[in-house]
C-alpha cells in the first residue's frame, strides 16, 4: 500500500493539484490530507465557497483515479462546516471525512482526530485543554466560535474550556483499532517531546495527552500537522515512539508531502516550488 500524507494546505490550490500529480507519480492508491484544508485569508465564512468551487473538483478527480482520500477539517476551519464537508466527501467514492472515525483499507486501519490543544489564537472552534491540569498560554485576545450567525465572543474562554473534554478524553473516545500494530493514527495535532512541535520562537507546543496516547497503544505510525515551521525549526520531521514512527512534514512556502510505501515501510519527504 502507497500513501502520500500532506497537511495544512490552507485552500493553496497549485498545492491541491500537485497533490494527485504527486500520488499519481507514486503509484499511490491512497492519499491522507491532515486538516486545515480551507483558506484562512479573507473571510472565514467564506470558506464553503472553497468547498464548493474547489474541491469538489478536486475530490471527483481523486475518485476517478481510484485513490482512496482520507481528510478531515482543522482547527482553521469552521466547524459550522463540518457537516457540509462530510456531506461533499460522501458524494465521491473513496473520499472518507476521517474527522473522530475509523476507516479500513485491506488490513490497515485508520483513525483521524482533528482537536487541537489550546493555544494562543482566539479561534477556538476545534481547541481543547491538553490534560485536567493543562496551563493556558497567553491568549491574543477574547475567544471566539463559529455559529451561523457570525462569531461568538467568549468573555471567559478559560472557564469555558474547562467545561469541555480534553485532549486525553477524546483520544480514549475514539474508535478502537482491531489490530494496534496495523493502525494509522491521523491526529492533527503533534506530540510533544520529539522534536514535532517546535514554532518559530523556539517554544515547544505539543500535545503530552497524544504523547502518552501513542506511547501506551504503540500503532503503526501517527501522522500530524498543525506546527508547519516545526521541521525546518527543529530539523526532523519524524522520530520513534517505541514501535510507533512519527511524522510531521511541515508546510511552509514550497509545497511539501511524504511518500510512504507501507510494504516496504519506506518513508520520504518532498519539497516542491510553485
Ligand atoms: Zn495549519
Amino acid at each position: 500500500m502507497k500513501i502520500v500524507f500532506v497537511t495544512d494546505l490552507h485552500g493553496e490550490i497549485w498545492k491541491y493539484d500537485r497533490l494527485l500529480k504527486a500520488a499519481r507519480n507514486f503509484g499511490a492508491d491512497t492519499v491522507i490530507n491532515g486538516g486545515d484544508m480551507l483558506p484562512k485569508t479573507g473571510n472565514l465564512f467564506d470558506q464553503d465557497k472553497f468547498i464548493t468551487g474547489y474541491l469538489e473538483k478536486h475530490f471527483k478527480k481523486a475518485a476517478e483515479l481510484g485513490i482512496s482520500y482520507l481528510c478531515y477539517l482543522g482547527n482553521d476551519d469552521l466547524r459550522i462546516f463540518d457537516d457540509f464537508f462530510e456531506r461533499t466527501c460522501e458524494k465521491y467514492r473513496g473520499v472518507i471525512d476521517l474527522g473522530q472515525r475509523k476507516y479500513d483499507i485491506g488490513k490497515y486501519e485508520f483513525i483521524g482526530m482533528n482537536w487541537v490543544v489550546d493555544y494562543p489564537f482566539r479561534l477556538k472552534d476545534r481547541c481543547r485543554m491538553d490534560t485536567k491540569d493543562y496551563a493556558f498560554q497567553m491568549q491574543f485576545g477574547t475567544g471566539l466560535l463559529s455559529t451561523p450567525d457570525g462569531f461568538e465572543e467568549l468573555p471567559d474562554w478559560f472557564t469555558t474550556a474547562r467545561t469541555l473534554p480534553t485532549i486525553e478524553d477524546e483520544l480514549n473516545r475514539l474508535p478502537k483499532p482491531t489490530t494496534m500494530s496495523r493502525s494509522i493514527y491521523v491526529i492533527h495535532m503533534p506530540p510533544y517531546r520529539l522534536g514535532l512541535d517546535r514554532c518559530g520562537n523556539g517554544s515547544e507546543v505539543g500535545s503530552k495527552a497524544i504523547y502518552n496516547f501513542l506511547e501506551r497503544n504503540q500503532p503503526l505510525l501517527s501522522l500530524h500537522g498543525h506546527i508547519h515551521e516545526s521541521p525546518e525549526t527543529s530539523g526532523r520531521w519524524h522520530a520513534n515512539l517505541g514501535n510507533t514512527l512519527c511524522i510531521q512534514p511541515g508546510q511552509l512556502t514550497p509545497f511539501t508531502y511524504v511518500t510512504i510505501d507501507l510494504q516496504a515501510m519506506e518513508f520520504d519527504r518532498h519539497i516542491e516550488y510553485f
